[in-house]
Order: structure tokens, then C-alpha cells, then sequence
């Protein structure tokens, strides 16, 4: 399998996950073109710029230095102001793992794990399967021994204020902890530990209102892990999707634009609006989609079962066209739709 998975990405190194584009998955969980993409460890970013459709994908520069700031400033001093948000005692140890190579790094965070005491944990790195490949993670943030209990903190520089929060944001926050929580899980059951002393819990810290105090938020991710886990359990089983490839098609992308479409066009697309922040190809995606009823989001497809395209979509409201039998509760929603616009707007 892994031979095939090295033909269909070509010469180019295999692209390797991080906890953002784990957590990314969750996006568009029953996308087939996604699935086989990721396992082949292909460039996405790259294949979509090859293909003629990039997209601004991924942080701003100045969202990438403010929240390098807030991190800073939050871990500054042995993580005083970081302690003090978390209403952690100024005497809880403080063990910063972030100077190694990141095979020192990952034996010293199992060595810390192995015997945790209450401790602040900067810098850990963790590791999880994904799709038989080991990723590493490397989270920005602090693995916090609590009351017995492991817990994940997470650091964003998106603000919350007045309490409420950019509710994408938070989500996508909450998945990637959730990512982190599973990979704690993973650890500690590899080091023979109770895996439930990592808590499903996560701390989210923010800076709140327009200035750069931090505020803590308590997540509870356990609706997050499982969606990750069942996602997870789905791209290790991607082979049947990759065997059913006929052969010769390849995803490498110094191939010429044509045949990378003509590639793609052997795994089934799921585009939804939802890809536009979650994946790297969804403007090639959403092209090729356009004129059809999915293009226009989860909901409109799902209450209009089984009509594939806009022009059909008018045809049926305008009565140009019979519908089948499965297509006829539709077909009379979409023209008393219809009628109702039209006597709004006269
Ligand atoms: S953008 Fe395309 S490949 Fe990515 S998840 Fe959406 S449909 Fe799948």
C-alpha cells in the first residue's frame, strides 16, 4: 500500500499532518478526494496552485505575530501570567521540553509523562497515527498536571469579547485540542497509564476584549474527539478507495494541469461551503461544483435529495420540467417557493 501511496503523490515528499490539519478533517468528513489526497501525503496547496485555483489559505501574517505575542507574553517568566489565569500556584514546577531535536523532544515529554507530577509542560511533543503514518505534534501549548489530571491548554490570539467569541473560531480551537487530548490519550495508554487521566476538559486562553489580557475559557471537547476518532478509524481504511484508482492516475504535481483534472475525476468530490476554511483545494473544488445543488451548502442538498443541478432546480419551480417520482415533494416545495417570491416581490 505504501508503494501506491508514494506513486500517486510522485517524487515529492510526503506532506505531513499537523494537529491543524487533522483537526481539518472533521471538516468534510465523507470527501473520498480528500481522504486518498491526505493519505498519499499530497501537497494540496501546491496541487491547487498547479491546477490554476489558489487560495488564501491559513493565518494572516499579523494574526501569526500577534498570536506569537500573546504566547510570548503568557510564557514569559517560567508561564507567570499563564499561572495566574489558570489559578495556578506560583510554586507548580515548570518544565520546558522546547530546546531538543524532536526525537529528544518526544522521548522527554513520554520521561515527564511517565512520572507526572504537577507540572507546567511547555513544549511537549506528541505523537498520533494518522492513516499508518506517526505525525508529530508539536502544540503551542502547555499539557498542565491538575488535581491528579492531565490537561491540554490551548493558546489562540482571536479575542473574546464581552464573553462571546468568533463561534468558527472556537470550534476549530476546540478540534485541535481535542487532537492534542487524543494524543495524550494515546501516550499515556502506550506507557501503561490510565488514559482517562487526561482530561476531556481544555482550556482555552484568549485575549479578551480589544487588549492583550488573557482569559481563560474551560472547553469540553469529547463530541470533537469522537468525530476525530471516527474520521481517523475512516482514513486508515482508505485502501478500498485507493485499489478502486485505475492504474496510472498520479497526483504529482509537476504533471501538467490536465491530467491532474483528469485525476481528480476518479475520487468523488464532496464540496461544501464549509471546505472554503477547512481545505487547500476547496476554490478548485467549488469551481467544479458550480451549477450543482451541493455547491450551495449541506442544507439545500439535503432538501433537495436527489436534483443535482441549479438549471434543474428552476426547471422543476418553473414547471418546464416533470418530475420523477422521488423528485415530486421537492418539485412542489421549489414552486410554492416560487409563487411566495414572486407575490413578496410584486
Ligand atoms: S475542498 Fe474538495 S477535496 Fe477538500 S474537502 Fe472539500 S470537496 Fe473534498
Amino acid at each position: 500500500m505504501q508503494n501506491r501511496l508514494d506513486d500517486l503523490r510522485g517524487p515529492a515528499k510526503a506532506k505531513r499532518h499537523n494537529a491543524r490539519t487533522i483537526a481539518a478533517l472533521t471538516g468534510n468528513p465523507g470527501c473520498s478526494r480528500r481522504a486518498v489526497l491526505d493519505a498519499a501525503g499530497v501537497d494540496k496547496l501546491k496541487l491547487a496552485d498547479r491546477l490554476g485555483f489558489p487560495g488564501s489559505f491559513g493565518q494572516s501574517r499579523f494574526a501569526l505575530s500577534r498570536g506569537n505575542a500573546f504566547e510570548a507574553m503568557l510564557k514569559a517568566d517560567d508561564c507567570e501570567l499563564l499561572r495566574s489565569v489558570l489559578g495556578a500556584s506560583a510554586s507548580l514546577a515548570y518544565q520546558d521540553l522546547g530546546a531538543d531535536s524532536l526525537g529528544d523532544r518526544h522521548a522527554e515529554t513520554e520521561r515527564v509523562l511517565a512520572h507526572a507530577h504537577a507540572a507546567l509542560i511547555d513544549h511537549p511533543l506528541l505523537t498520533l497515527e494518522v492513516a499508518g503514518q506517526t505525525v508529530y505534534l508539536e502544540p503551542d501549548l502547555v499539557a498542565y498536571a491538575h488535581q491528579g489530571r492531565l490537561q491540554v491548554v490551548e493558546i489562540k490570539s482571536f479575542a473574546i469579547v464581552d464573553d462571546q467569541a468568533d463561534s468558527a473560531k472556537v470550534s476549530a480551537a476546540a478540534v485541535q485540542a481535542a487532537v492534542y487530548v487524543l494524543a495524550l490519550r494515546d501516550l499515556l495508554t502506550r506507557l501503561g497509564k490510565d488514559p482517562d487521566l487526561v482530561s476531556h476538559n481544555v482550556v482555552l486562553v484568549c485575549p479578551e476584549n480589544f487588549s492583550l489580557n488573557p482569559k481563560a475559557v474551560v472547553l469540553d471537547v469529547r463530541k470533537q474527539m469522537s468525530t476525530l476518532r471516527r474520521q481517523l478509524s475512516r482514513l486508515a481504511s482508505v485502501s478500498s478507495l485507493i485499489e478502486a484508482l485505475p492504474p496510472g492516475v498520479s497526483f504529482d504535481v509537476t504533471l501538467e494541469p490536465l491530467h491532474l483534472v483528469e485525476a481528480l475525476g476518479h475520487v468523488e468530490a464532496r464540496y461544501a461551503p464549509e471546505c472554503l476554511s477547512a481545505c487547500e483545494l476547496s476554490v478548485y473544488c467549488r469551481h467544479e461544483a458550480s451549477g450543482g445543488t451541493a455547491a450551495l451548502g449541506r442544507t439545500v442538498r439535503e432538501a433537495l435529495g436527489g436534483i443535482e443541478s441549479v438549471e434543474e432546480v428552476l426547471a422543476l419551480a418553473e414547471g418546464r420540467q416533470e418530475p420523477t417520482e422521488e423528485q415530486a415533494e421537492s418539485a412542489a416545495l421549489l414552486r410554492a417557493a416560487l409563487r411566495l417570491r414572486a407575490e413578496a416581490l410584486s
